[in-house]
């Protein structure tokens, strides 16, 4: 048994939902659990994604032997492509995971570079002090696993995303028997997912959602357009099923979508009765009920087919009265507004929109309060750490801990970059490091930070005048009048006097300065100061200043 206790950083995921990553490090070892992204709130103006901030990691590069995933979908994998080329450790994943991570890796032109290691879902392997076990769990996307991680100070579960659902659609429940096993021998420590711990009862099988898309595709009077997220692999098989069932012929549209159905079907994960999938040219003259497309777009996304569909500036496909358009998956939010305004036009084209609200066209995949619950008396681990959350999901999991018998000084709330230490007999959280958001933006990571995103909230805000003035290199003295340039300030017709006045006003404020070349700071600054006094009282906005000055 070893002396020296284990840390345990989350690095992402505690307290947010999304990019998801955490660091177990004991001695000269560090393995990483997932690696993912998020999609940026309203605030984060620009912004294209978010990942996790490694900085502790490349700091102790040397130690880290592997980067384990537990499923492929966006909010575990997605940072690999922009963090792999950094953290150059091996990727150790099931199968179908790894399919969907080297079809990220490949579009950024990173794959080469990628050791991606396949392990079986009940599979085992030794990275350093950690001996890694992956245990079946029940998610939206087939090969997910939690991870069994036996480590000198004990055993520590990780669950992954899951739920327990005993009529999944691929492969097999959660492996409760091995957990239950483990749970005689003694489990130190149980990290357990909390997306949707707010929810009571169980949540429901994907068969329900299986049953609805029968109904659809038998009622249906015109083509079916199914969308949903290219990596739900599972729910693809379901309209495959159900298209099939119903001899209604399925087409893929979109690269993505594309990109995915080869991979998982070539990997054995999706299986689709011969003739079921067509291809886009042989749409013609086939009767629209007997017509099922599949593709991207439910979160809205603006350039997923679904939108350019719904915005008619699709070149392949537009809608037809008597659609029906089904939206299987939940709004991540921040994403519904868009969704909605998606979901008017398509139905002010004529079609019927079916979703979550409205029809069982989804199902989430993870558990609710009593599967949450089960898992921890299977478990029966001595201390509990919720994860995958916002803070009040966190919240609720470690009552709900605590209402099955783990005690409350035994349940650690963590956030990011809080560093969690535990051996066999106590755990306290000691530390926390640093972390913020990376922000991506088209090609860039990680160069916007907070003052970039404080300048677009400004300039979203109350727009910015540029003021341009011409100096006298040897006298310092203004030449003719400074020129202003407004943009997203005022109506600059409306507005004319106003602008000029304080054109006037800048040329007044330099002429008194001495006689003497000019020092630009103190133009520049003197310029904002007058200007923002000025703007503020005639308009109580504060736009962003910007004066240029040109030497003469
Ligand atoms: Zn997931
Ligand atoms: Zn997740």
């Amino acid at each position: 048994m070893g002396e020296q206790k284990l840390r345990i950083i989350p690095l992402g995921g505690l307290s947010e939902i999304g990019k998801n990553m955490m660091a177990m490090e004991y001695e000269d070892d560090i393995i990483v659990i997932d690696a993912g992204l998020m999609f940026p709130g309203a605030e984060m103006l620009g912004i294209d994604l978010v990942i996790p901030d490694i900085s502790y990691l490349l700091e102790k590069q040397e130690k880290i032997r592997g980067i384990v995933i537990t499923h492929g979908h966006e909010d575990h994998i997605g940072a690999l492509p922009y963090l792999l080329p950094q953290l150059n450790a091996p990727i150790y994943s099931t199968r179908l995971t790894q399919g969907l991570i080297s079809v990220k890796l490949k579009e950024r032109k990173v794959l080469s570079e990628a050791k991606l290691i396949t392990i079986p879902p009940s599979g085992q392997f030794t990275l350093g002090n950690f001996k890694i076990e992956f245990f079946p769990v029940c998610h939206s996307i087939p090969d997910s696993v939690g991870l069994i991680i036996h480590t000198p100070v004990g055993i520590i579960v990780h669950s992954g995303d899951f739920k327990l659902d005993y009529t999944p659609v691929h492969g097999k429940p959660t492996d409760l028997a091995r957990l239950a096993q483990l749970g005689t021998q003694g489990i130190l420590l149980l990290l357990s997912d909390s997306t949707y711990a707010e929810l009571p009862g169980y949540t429901q099988s994907e068969k329900l959602v299986g049953e609805t898309l029968d109904h659809i595709m038998v009622s249906a009077p015109g083509r079916v357009i199914v969308t949903t997220f290219s990596s739900l692999v599972s729910r693809i098989q379901q309209v495959i099923d159900s298209a099939a069932k119903f001899e209604r012929r399925v087409f893929v549209v979109g690269r993505s979508m594309n990109d995915i159905v080869r991979m998982a079907t070539e990997f054995g994960y999706l299986n689709a009765p011969d003739g079921v999938l067509a291809r886009l040219d042989e749409l013609k003259g086939m009767p629209h009920n007997k017509v099922v497309f599949v593709t991207t777009g439910s979160q809205g996304e603006p350039t997923s087919a679904l939108v350019r569909i719904a915005n008619r500036d699709h070149r392949q496909l537009h809608i037809i009265r008597g659609d029906t358009v089904v939206i299987s998956a939940t709004p991540i939010p921040g994403n519904e507004s868009l969704i909605n305004r998606t979901v008017d036009m398509l139905f002010k084209q004529g079609a019927q929109v079916l979703y979550d609200k409205v029809a069982d066209v989804h199902v989430h995949g993870h558990g609710s309060q009593e599967e949450l619950k089960l898992l921890i008396n299977l478990v029966k681990p001595k201390f509990f750490v919720p994860i995958h959350g916002e803070y009040r999901h966190l919240s609720i999991h470690a009552t709900l801990a605590q209402s099955v018998g783990i005690p409350r000084e035994n349940t650690f709330l963590m956030e990011d970059g809080d560093v969690l230490e535990i051996d066999q007999q106590s755990g306290k959280i000691i530390d926390n490091i640093a972390t913020s958001n990376v922000y991506v933006d088209g090609l860039s990571v990680g160069d916007i930070g907070g003052v970039v995103l404080r300048d677009r909230r400004m300039l979203s805000r109350d727009g910015m005048v540029v003021v341009i003035i011409a100096l006298n290199r040897q006298t310092g003295k203004l030449i003719g009048r400074p020129d202003i340039v407004s943009r997203g300030f005022v109506d600059t017709r409306e507005s004319k006097d106003m602008l000029e006045e304080s054109r006037t006003l800048i040329a007044r404020t330099l002429d008194h300065g001495p006689n003497r070349p000019a020092d630009w700071g103190y133009i520049n600054a003197k310029i904002r100061d007058v200007l923002h006094k000025f703007y503020y009282e005639q308009t109580k906005r504060r736009p962003m200043i910007l004066p240029f000055m040109v030497k003469v």
